[in-house]
């Protein structure tokens, strides 16, 4: 089970470091059991070093929220992989439906910063998404299942724990309307029987599978108890200590069920 914050564009530098220490002080001093939960938080690039060392004794691992799909080179205000590896990144997300709409990202862009990401040891955590409009006319599941095959196109995956699929409804971005846990499970299996056929089962059954899109500690519970939902990527309820470590607990509360 992995819980994953997404901070977008928020913080300055000292509120991401104490949101980051706040994390870690939470995790140290929780009362339930988190158990086999993995943590990852995505700040903004310039936040990264700070971050990074305010969670340097915590059981959280730090990512970006994209790159470029070069190493170098002439491309102002761009990041590179080698870049990120350089300060301890180990995840990068990758086609937000947020980076596609404002900045025209497709499933080719997506695609090579995918194979850029595998080829520096960066796990991307590959983001699919349909819009309201798609839902409604029925393509919900052709527009996702494209999503991925573009993404993943000659992206070879050896081991599960070289890639995450973030499935993001993108009309519950951001929204407070979260997807039906039911709803969230039927378009995860989806991918997940996407996945099988590209990787087979033994590698597609371990890929963390996670939902975005409005998960807070009130609904999580419902979501992470699916079968094919492995964790959460989290936007807004991950820049408050609270709420992050208030889904994780849920996750620790399924992870027990499932072990009893
Ligand atoms: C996101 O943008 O990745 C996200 C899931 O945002 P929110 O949780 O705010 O809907």
């Amino acid at each position: 089970m992995l819980v994953a914050g997404n901070w977008k564009m928020n913080t300055d530098v000292p509120d991401g470091r104490a949101l980051a220490a706040s994390i870690a002080e939470g995790l140290s001093s929780a009362s339930s059991d988190l158990g086999t939960v993995e943590f990852l938080v995505c700040p903004p690039y310039v936040h990264l070093p700070a971050v990074t060392d305010a969670l340097a004794d915590a059981p959280v691992t730090v990512g970006a929220q994209d790159m470029h799909a070069e190493d170098e080179g002439a491309y102002t205000g761009d990041v590179s992989a080698p870049m990120l590896t350089s300060i301890g990144c180990d995840a990068v997300i990758l086609g937000h439906s947020e980076r596609r709409k404002y900045y025209d990202e497709t499933d080719a862009d997506v695609n090579a910063k995918a194979q850029q990401a595998q080829a520096h040891g960066l796990v991307p955590i590959v983001c699919v998404g349909e819009t309201l409009e798609q839902r409604k006319a029925g393509e919900a599941d052709t527009v996702v299942q494209g999503q991925v095959d573009g993404a993943l196109s000659g992206v070879p995956i050896d081991s599960a724990d070289e890639l995450v699929v973030a499935y993001e409804p993108i009309w519950a971005i951001g929204t407070g309307e979260s997807a039906e846990p039911e709803q969230a499970q039927e378009m995860h299996a989806v991918i997940r029987d996407d996945l099988t056929e590209r990787y087979g089962t033994a590698v597609a059954d371990d890929v963390p599978l996670l939902y975005g899109g409005s998960m807070k500690p009130h609904n999580a519970y419902g979501l992470l108890s699916q079968p094919d939902i492995d964790g959460g990527l989290i936007g807004s309820a991950s820049l408050a200590a609270e709420s992050f470590l208030g889904i994780a607990e849920k996750a620790g509360k399924v992870l027990e069920e499932a072990r009893d």
